[in-house]
């Protein structure tokens, strides 16, 4: 097979997204009145490695048109795009590579012919890939994507029991863990379960969906990710719990994957974890939500399910691969008694959040939130607190604030288990 005819040097300067975007505009601008063909750009270059895969994004002013095959000894993944020249920051990509990426050991970028850029990806695993185009949507112009998922997928179960006992993993993360070994509370102490309980948390976004963003330029996804593996540690602490992160990095995970993660490793209890925002920055408080089957508890309710399921459009995810997913998973299952037992968690949870902030809410709200649909799990959503609040989002950022989060939660959860201590999952299969 014909490789790219030439190699690009690592040395590239990265380019600033923004200013591109503008110099990018600018200069189709300037062309078109030229009457110049061909003039589009790309628009940025972003490169989201994971565990669970890794994605490259490669942004442009124009809809891309791609082709792409695999190829063996030893593993490649090529993909043509045509139309388009290659530019500086297309080339950026190279370097936007990081030697521990998972899954590619780097990649080759070159014009392979007038009007068809190739770029090869050395990989370091079997791969399946897939390559999608997304329209332009919130700040993104049209994206094509590669997300490159491992062909021997791990089983999730034996990981987290793996995770568990094995304490060396958690290196980049002891702060936390040391913040998590303080004396836990009464409650915590007795709390007495009949069998292991498996809590999943989910830190809302990531990777290509920041959520909401503060004034002061803090991302939602990066609070919340922080908060959850603060909530993590302290979980862990306790006798015959084990808990299992959605996402342990700034990756996107689409909507029905963290259902369905969870699902997985039969969670008992689902806490999604989020930061509120709203236009006006007078706006505070935390909340805590539960599903609703008919129709939301109130409009502003309505309004933040939409905002926070509307994480697939920014996030970016394959339809056909999703509706192929859903196809199969019987999510149109009655969720009544899930609903009766999240209400309990949210109440429990709630009342403990309010010892440590302002609640935005005096009262558990509901409403068709995607990601607590398992129709097994009782699942709930927390909003920490108004990221589009300055003076909250100052707190979202703190350490003490995010550890008195995780500490209110983990109580809410304690006293949750502690009073429903048989917990019988209605198990669908
Ligand atoms: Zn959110």
């Amino acid at each position: 097979m014909p490789e790219p005819s030439s190699f690009q040097s690592k040395s590239v300067t990265p380019i600033a997204r923004r200013t591109v975007l503008k110099a990018g505009a600018t200069l189709l601008l300037s062309l078109l009145t030229q009457g110049v063909a061909n003039a589009a750009q790309f628009v940025a270059v972003r490169v989201w490695p994971a565990p669970d895969y890794t994605r490259i994004t490669l942004e442009h002013e124009i809809k891309l048109k791609a082709t792409h095959f695999l190829i063996k000894d030893p593993n490649r993944l090529v993909v043509d795009i045509e139309g388009v020249d290659l530019d500086a920051q297309l080339k950026s990509l190279i370097a936007k590579i990081e030697s521990n990426d998972p899954y590619i050991a780097q990649v080759r970028v070159a014009q392979n012919r007038p009007g068809v850029v190739r770029l090869v990806f050395d990989l370091k695993e079997e791969i399946r890939p897939q390559v999608f185009t997304l329209e332009p949507v919130g700040e993104y112009r049209h994206r094509l994507i590669f997300d490159l998922y491992p062909q021997n997928v791990p089983d999730p179960i034996a990981e987290l029991l793996e995770k568990k006992y094995n304490p060396s993993r958690t290196e980049d993360r002891s702060k936390e863990d040391r913040e998590a070994n303080k004396t836990p509370g009464n409650e915590e102490k007795d709390l007495q379960l009949s069998r292991v309980i498996t809590i999943a948390i989910d830190p809302g976004h990531g990777g290509e969906d920041p959520g909401a963003v503060g004034k002061g330029g803090s991302y939602e996804k990066n609070v919340v990710l922080s908060i959850g593996r603060r909530l993590k540690a302290k979980l862990e602490q306790l006798p015959n719990v084990r808990v299992m992160l959605t996402r342990d990095g700034d990756y996107f995970v689409p909507l029905h994957v963290r259902v369905q993660k969870a699902r997985k490793v039969q969670a008992d209890l689902f806490i999604s974890i989020h930061a509120d925002a709203f236009i006006e920055p007078t706006a505070r408080g935390s909340s805590v939500f539960a599903l609703s089957e008919k129709g939301a508890s109130s409009t502003a309710a309505r309004w933040l399910a939409n905002k926070e399921n509307a994480a697939d459009l920014i996030g970016g995810i394959n339809i056909k691969s999703k509706h192929q997913h859903l196809a199969s998973v019987l999510l149109d299952l009655s969720t009544t008694a899930q609903i009766y037992d999240s209400l309990k968690l949210a109440k429990s949870v709630l009342g403990e959040i309010g010892n440590i902030n302002r609640l935005h809410k005096a009262q558990v709200e509901q409403a068709g939130f995607a990601v607590l649909k398992a129709p097994d799990i009782p699942s709930i959503l927390v909003e920490t607190a108004f990221i589009s609040n300055p003076e909250e989002e100052a707190k979202l950022t703190d350490n003490t604030y995010q550890d008195q989060m995780a500490d209110a939660l983990t109580s809410g959860i304690t006293k949750y288990l502690s009073k429903n201590p048989t917990l019988s999952r209605n198990k669908l299969t």
